[in-house]
């Protein structure tokens, strides 16, 4: 293939990956952008592999078919609450490969000049951490390792000597082209990347796998500069860039900064909880009793959470809203930025059940709303509701953007129990006179509902 036509290919390719991208903003062109960002990655590999002067392919066909094979079925299997552990997985191996690339770059040609010296340390140090980090993470969102931040005494101080002797080994390599220092800094690097991992609380999981996935794009993108591959470089710039943007969104969406979720093991102290979680009267309701007052409502806003994902009730909700709206009663949906475990958990749920996008409305559209909504339907959903952040100052979440739930004229909150959510703090919404408790499996309550709300 000659030089020019590989240039236009992969500018084609680049141009897929950023158009793509942009579309993946949007639940109407989200399937379409993903589809652009495969057909980009799929031209970017027959190009280099076209390129590559490859006579034998009999290992990168064998390399394929295994890699697929495992893909195809992991993607298939994986239920939606899973697919954090999913991504997770997936940055681990790329950091991997990114490092792996580098690593064999260098044992096969040693550091000639310092920006390659420079290149290949980044490549490892980065492609490396990020993979035993992400299998960590991986480990605690699936339950394997505990999601307790996981700490010792001066742990600080060994991360800071650990991230220095990294640095060190990578210049030690850079100037000698020794390969013991190439191992050293493999190991090292594999090391930062559990002990930076475990302190980190279970719970800010998600946070910390968009942050992995930023940085497994930089090792890509580092990598890119070591064999020369503009693809490489713009998709590894991508998704570096797009891993930060989303980790910022995330953080300021539960009003903690990068540096908070990072080194303060947040929801560690079991202790800190407040007395009382579960204590205090409540208004309890039947099916019946919340099925009249949503029928009766002229608009109710359908607030879901991560209750809502895990019993997979985004069908039941379709079906009740749809029949609410029959009845007349105008219906929306309000989207949390951080609702569920993963950036638009909702939104994807939602979707596959078919609900209409124009009934999904994110937190800033639609939170004026709420004073002039007869019926608030929280499914599932707790500390993003919970007005102790808006007005509490002592409250761990205080300052953590929330929808003004109570602010409607009735609260209905469908969960089984009054047990915390995510932050492990007590909701005062569940004790106030407007709230409705109905104590139930999410599915099983809205399918119920949506009979009853037609014979109400
Ligand atoms: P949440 O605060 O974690 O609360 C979820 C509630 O769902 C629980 O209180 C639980 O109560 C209920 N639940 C569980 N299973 C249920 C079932 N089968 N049926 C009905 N209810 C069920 O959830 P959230 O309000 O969606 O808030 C998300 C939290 O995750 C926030 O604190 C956010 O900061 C955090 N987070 C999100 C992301 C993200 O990207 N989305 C990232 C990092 C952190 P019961 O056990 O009583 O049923």
């Amino acid at each position: 293939m000659s030089e020019a036509a590989s240039t236009l290919l992969y500018l084609a390719a680049a141009a897929l990956f950023i158009v793509g991208l942009k579309r993946l903003s949007s639940p109407v062109t989200a399937r379409s952008g993903n589809l652009m960002g495969a057909v980009g990655m799929l031209i970017a590999i027959v190009v280099t592999l076209l390129r590559s002067g490859i006579v034998d392919y009999t290992l990168i066909v064998a390399g394929l078919l295994v890699g697929g094979t495992a893909g195809t079925i992991l993607a298939r299997r994986v239920a939606m609450t899973g697919i954090p552990q999913l991504v997770a997985a997936f940055n681990g191996f790329g950091g991997a490969a990114s490092g792996m690339v580098a690593a064999a770059e260098f044992l096969a040609d040693g550091s000639s000049t310092p920006e390659t010296a420079v290149t290949i340390t980044l490549s490892c140090a980065l492609g490396i951490a990020t993979f035993t980090g992400s299998f960590v993470a991986f480990g605690k969102l699936q339950g394997l390792i505990p999601g307790r931040p996981l700490l010792f005494k001066g742990q600080m101080v060994f991360d800071s000597v650990l991230a220095a002797a990294v640095v060190g080994s990578g210049i030690w390599m850079a100037a000698s082209g020794h390969r013991s220092a190439l191992w050293l800094l493999i190991a090292l690097s594999a090391l930062l990347g559990v002990t930076r991992t475990l302190p980190i609380g279970g719970a800010d999981m998600p946070v910390i796998v968009a942050f992995l996935n930023s940085m497994s794009g930089l090792a890509a993108a580092s990598t890119g500069f070591v064999i020369g591959s503009e693809a490489l470089i713009i998709s590894g710039a991508l998704v570096g860039a797009s891993g930060l943007v989303l980790t910022a969104i995330m953080s300021r969406a539960m009003n903690r900064s990068l540096a908070n979720v990072l080194f303060a093991a947040f929801g560690g102290d079991d202790e800190s909880q407040p007395e009382g979680i579960g204590g205090g009267p409540v208004r309890r309701a039947t099916i019946d009793d919340a099925a009249v007052t949503l029928a009766y409502a002229r608009s109710v806003i359908v607030v879901p959470g991560y209750g809502l994902a895990v019993s997979q009730a985004q069908y039941g909700a379709r079906d009740l809203t749809d029949r609410l709206a029959g009845r007349g009663v105008k219906v929306r949906y309000a989207i949390h930025p951080v609702a569920g475990r993963m950036p638009g958990h909702m939104n994807v749920l939602l979707a596959e059940a078919d609900v209409p996008y124009e009934q999904l409305l994110d937190r800033d559209e639609i939170n004026d709303d709420f004073p002039r909504t007869d019926v608030a339907l929280v499914v599932g959903a707790n500390d993003v509701v919970n007005p102790a952040a808006r007005d509490d100052a002592s409250s761990p979440i205080y300052g953590m953007p929330i929808l003004d739930v109570d602010r409607a004229g009735a609260v209905i909150v469908i969960k089984r129990s009054l047990s915390p959510g995510f932050a492990g703090i007590d909701n005062p919404l569940f004790y106030r006179d407007t709230t409705l408790m109905l104590f139930s499996d999410a599915k099983a309550a809205l399918e119920s509902l949506a009979g009853a709300v037609q014979t109400a």
